[in-house]
């Protein structure tokens, strides 16, 4: 595995690959739910690019961007293990430069994770967009754990015309349901108990929804009774056109839910 951390290097390697290229963008601190995308990639592509940015732009400034886990040196052993042909790790510096073009989100991103955060998807678009041409990737991994982010993705993709293919992959879970995730580390052991809830919620609207139970509030107020005391920040049904619905179609509703425990946001949904 080569390690590159200076994008002209990148561009002069990307330059002399003409086989299918499959890219899975990252945060670091890598867990079984990346693992599970770079295999995904590994299996339908001859080369695997995997970056690793803590990107500042898409934190707002009461978010957690310094405390942020950084493992560098696991997460290098992890793609070793995984095979991937290149480990992208750019300084901040190297990605962005001062007085940018910028891109802006669609009105999609100002609901749900954007809704207190306006920012945040116009951070997230800027540096995939950056990174898809860098990387120019046939194959693009992206998960369904953060759903609303995938789907703007695809819309940038659609409206850019960009040349690569979007596949969205599974949420990866502990045994007990709670989807992994990188900030799941920083729950007390009550909290990582109680945390199982969520998808037991999500699993519950699932089971009303299949007999035959449409109505988003009824199913709401079903997740909440089972969710008892925790702090739930939204529970919300949208279409995958991401616009928020009060009946549940089928094969076209997301049930989004975030629960907090003291500042950490953890994030989960369903596709129905
Ligand atoms: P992050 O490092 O949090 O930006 O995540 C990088 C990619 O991994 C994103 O496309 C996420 O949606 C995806 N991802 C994060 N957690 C999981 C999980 N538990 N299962 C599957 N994919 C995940």
């Amino acid at each position: 595995m080569q390690i590159i951390k200076s994008t002209k290097e990148l561009q002069s390697i990307r330059r002399g690959i003409s086989t299918k290229i499959g890219f899975v963008p990252t945060m670091g601190a890598l867990h079984e739910g990346h693992i599970s995308l770079i295999k995904k990639a590994k299996k339908q592509n001859d080369i695997i690019f995997v970056s690793i940015f803590i990107n500042p732009k898409q934190f707002s400034a009461n978010e957690d961007f310094s405390s942020y886990p950084k493992k560098e040196e696991s997460d290098i052993k992890i793609c070793e293990l995984c095979k991937v042909d290149y480990l992208f790790i750019p300084e901040i510096s190297s990605i962005y430069s001062q007085n940018e073009v910028l891109i802006k989100a669609p009105n999609q991103s100002y609901i749900l994770e954007g809704f207190s955060r306006p920012d945040h998807f116009n951070g997230v678009l800027q540096v995939v967009l950056k990174l898809f041409g860098l990387i120019q990737a046939h194959n693009s991994y992206f998960g369904k754990k953060d759903a609303q982010q995938l789907f703007l993705i695809q819309k940038m993709v659609n409206d850019f015309f960009i040349n690569t293919q979007i596949i969205a992959c599974e949420t990866l879970r502990q045994n007990d349901g709670l989807a992994i995730s990188s900030r799941n580390i920083y729950l007390s052991k009550e909290e990582r108990k109680e945390a199982s809830l969520i998808s037991k919620s999500l699993y519950c609207a699932l089971k009303i929804i299949s007999k035959n139970e449409f109505d988003t509030s009824i199913i709401k107020n079903e997740m909440i009774n089972i969710l008892k005391d925790l702090n739930v920040e939204y529970i919300e049904f949208v279409n995958k056109d991401f616009k928020e619905i009060k009946k549940v179609q089928l094969k076209n509703t997301i049930i989004l839910i975030v629960v907090k425990f003291k500042t950490i946001r953890l994030l989960d949904n369903i596709w129905v």
